[in-house]
């Protein structure tokens, strides 16, 4: 037997293999390598996909949360507040432009930022006086969208701009809403491994407003103006190449299919591994798109222990993410102390991803359990 990928992306390329192969060669015959047709294309497509009015295609998910920032001129003196258990990049975007993250827990059963502890940290830096809040970046952790009801309450009331940072999140929904709606400005990745993946990087912006979209479109194309030679603000090289909006086009035509067999495995998970372990719980009216299925270990150790037998059965898995970011080495600055996050802190040291994506099947699923169920506490 095959060994079980953790993200099969050979499963996928060989069920799209025509048609992707197809696309790449037409786009090698045109030889329009940047700002193809394509591009214009698939930006028509994601409109119409998450019902957002306008996108921008970008070189990858940072630059797709770093233009916003720089859109709106969040810089030196600014709190900008996201949440500590997330990948580095939804903080990292802060610092590269100036400003200042503000780090907050998360929800122990969503992993996603908590509404109580963002308002806290507001406030903090209102008491303080010394920076100026102006944005939350909210992640849709593993492929579930965040607690927009509350959070977007939040940021009305305090006057802040709304990022929604969906590199994981593509495909989500609240209500039947899909994610890359929830916010002023909200962002997804298609690095090879997020639910809408491309053949290397990519990612892509979306908004419902006009002229946040034309700011954008001129910052990808290094500050242009009317025209290419005509330059009025500083801008990027931050354009998404023609390859990936064509290997981009067929794959989001398969998303829905992909995205179904990933809520019908981890539904499966879930049944099998309920009774052992603190398994992903989707809250009422959520849809998540599985970006990871990732379940909790009793603790630290029981978490090595289970590693290890999976590792003993060739099954892969994954630690998302074995450090918060206000401990991150390059956060020691900022002065946060063990124990100021506790769920991020905890999540941290028990949490472990299972293989998840749109090709996995009942048959693995359940050998994969049944080694965990197998595993003592
Ligand atoms: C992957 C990821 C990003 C960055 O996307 P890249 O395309 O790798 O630059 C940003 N935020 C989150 C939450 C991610 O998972």
């Amino acid at each position: 037997m095959a060994s079980i990928a953790f993200n099969d992306l050979k499963a996928q390329y060989h069920h799209l293999k025509e048609a992707i192969d197809t696309n790449i060669a037409a786009v090698l015959e045109s030889g329009a390598f940047i700002s193809g047709p394509q591009v214009q294309e698939l930006e028509d497509a994601l409109c119409r996909y998450t019902g957002r009015k306008y996108c921008v295609t970008v070189s990858n998910g940072t630059d797709a949360l770093v233009m916003p920032l720089m859109a709106k001129g969040i810089g030196e003196g600014d709190a900008v507040f996201v949440p500590s258990f997330t990948f580095v990049a939804t903080a990292e975007v802060v610092s590269q432009q100036g400003a200042t993250p503000i780090f907050c827990d998360v929800d122990d059963v969503t992993f996603n930022l908590d509404p109580v502890s963002l308002r806290k940290k507001i406030q903090e830096v209102q008491a303080e006086g010394k920076l100026t809040p102006k944005a939350v970046i909210s992640v849709d952790l593993f492929g579930l969208p965040a607690d927009y009801h509350a959070i977007r309450e939040i940021c009305d009331e305090f006057g802040l701009l709304l990022m929604e940072d969906a590199a994981q999140g593509f495909g989500g929904e609240i209500n039947g809403v899909k994610a890359c709606n929830f916010g002023d400005v909200s962002t997804t990745s298609f690095f090879p491994a997020k639910p809408l993946g491309c053949y290397g990087d990519g990612g892509a912006i979306f908004t419902d407003d006009p002229e946040l979209y034309e700011v954008l479109a001129s910052i990808r194309v290094h500050g242009k103006g009317t025209e290419k030679y005509d330059n009025v603000r500083v801008g990027l090289n931050a354009r998404l190449d023609t390859l990936q909006a064509a290997i981009l086009l067929p794959k989001l035509r398969e998303f829905d299919t992909e995205n179904t067999n990933r809520n019908n495995m981890a539904a499966l998970y879930t049944q099998l591994l309920r009774d052992k372990y603190d398994t992903p719980v989707v809250p009422e009216g959520y849809y998540s798109s599985w970006a990871q299925y990732t379940i909790k270990a009793k603790s630290p150790e029981h978490r090595t222990k289970v590693q290890a037998a999976l590792k003993a059965a060739d099954i892969p898995s994954m630690v998302y993410y074995p450090k918060p970011l206000h401990r991150q080495t390059v956060y020691e600055p900022l002065g946060y102390r063990p124990g100021d996050l506790p769920v991020s802190e905890r999540l941290s040291s028990v949490v472990f991803s299972l293989p998840m994506h749109g090709y996995l099947t009942e048959d693995i699923v359940r050998k994969i359990c049944q080694i965990l169920n197998q595993v003592e506490d």
